[in-house]
């Protein structure tokens, strides 16, 4: 498919970012490109628009990039998903493990509610517990996830498996 091939050579992958041996896969190359930008969000939008989807969940950062777009072309409300302390009202929260420590992400109470089918949207899943911790805030408050999508996937790291059985689209595998 040519769309994924423009999409696959405008991510620009950096060595040693944010630390030494991690090969950082930067998708701001990929939003300099209106073409590459655009193939994106129709792949996403052809994928769901008939699909029921009354939510789409981004994470920060990325997914408050590709998230709003899809969400506005498919009739659906977009809802982000912020590091801990950043949204003003009153908000249910979920950990979940890093490869040292713990991290949070936050959602406000009310914005998803139950009966609502939810798309969830990140840049990238590389270990998939940002994912799984979408997944759990939004079943927390009755919602039915009805996939996860990215734009990268590190298949090495079989975050995929921890997604308790929920399916993940993605439109480039590194
Ligand atoms: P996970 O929770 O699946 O281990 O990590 C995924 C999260 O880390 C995503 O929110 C993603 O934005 C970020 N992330 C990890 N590695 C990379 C990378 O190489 N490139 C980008 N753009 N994001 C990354």
């Amino acid at each position: 498919d040519d769309r994924i091939h423009r999409i696959t050579s405008a991510i620009r992958v950096i060595p040693d970012f944010p630390k030494p041996g991690i090969l950082f896969q930067d998708i701001t190359t990929l939003l300099l490109d209106p073409v590459a930008f655009k193939d994106t969000i129709d792949l996403f939008v052809e994928r769901y628009k008939d699909k029921g989807i009354t939510v789409v969940a981004g994470v920060e950062a990325r997914g408050f990039i590709f998230g709003p777009p899809i969400a506005l072309a498919i009739g659906a409300k977009f809802v982000p998903m912020r590091k801990p302390n950043k949204l003003p009202g009153a908000v249910i929260s979920e950990e979940y493990s890093l490869e040292y420590g713990t991290d949070k992400i936050e959602m406000h109470v009310g914005a998803v509610e139950p009966g609502d089918r939810a798309l969830v949207i990140d840049d990238l899943i590389a270990t998939g517990g940002t994912l799984c911790a979408a997944i759990s805030l939004l079943e927390r408050v009755g919602a039915h996830v009805v996939e996860c999508a990215c734009v990268i996937e590190l298949p090495e790291l079989k975050g995929r498996d921890r997604l308790g059985g929920k399916p993940l689209f993605v439109l480039v595998s590194s």
